[in-house]
């Protein structure tokens, strides 16, 4: 999936969250692991955000989590996002913790919902950078 255009800003990366960008681009998501306390954090940053330790790996997470909050944006900001209005910005909490900024995409914004499970998609810009989003996959047993 790509939605980008040519003008969109990307993320950089920094050397912190070096280890996070280049396995997106695998589609894969990492996050930082406490060896210490066991807890996972994010944003990426050299130290645990639980308990300080600096003593951490970055393993592959589920990629599943829930809309801890969310904002559905119809005013353009930026000219290069004017195809996506209106879109989605929300907060993801991880199946394992850490709480990602993300967009919803693949849905209808007016079926986002605080609460509803989620799980990751990559989208691949041209520009060599793969960014994490979510959708909410199609619903299981739950009525219509
Ligand atoms: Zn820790």
């Amino acid at each position: 999936m790509t939605d980008a255009l040519p003008g969109k800003p990307l993320p950089r990366a920094s050397a912190e969250s070096l280890p996070y960008w280049e396995s997106a681009k695998q589609h894969k998501l990492l996050v930082q692991h406490c060896r210490a306390c066991g807890q996972f954090w994010f944003p990426p940053s050299a130290r645990c955000h639980h308990c300080l330790s600096g003593d951490f790996t970055w393993d592959e997470v589920s990629g599943e989590g829930r809309i801890y909050s969310f904002v559905v944006y119809h005013r353009l900001y930026h000219p290069a996002f004017e195809r996506d209005l209106p879109y989605v910005v929300a907060i993801v909490e991880l199946r394992e913790g850490p709480r990602l900024l993300t967009n919803i995409v693949g849905v209808d914004w007016k079926d986002v919902r605080c609460d509803a499970p989620v799980k990751i998609v990559f989208d691949d810009d041209p520009r060599g950078i793969t960014i994490p989003k979510f959708t909410i996959p199609e619903r299981q047993s739950s009525a219509a």
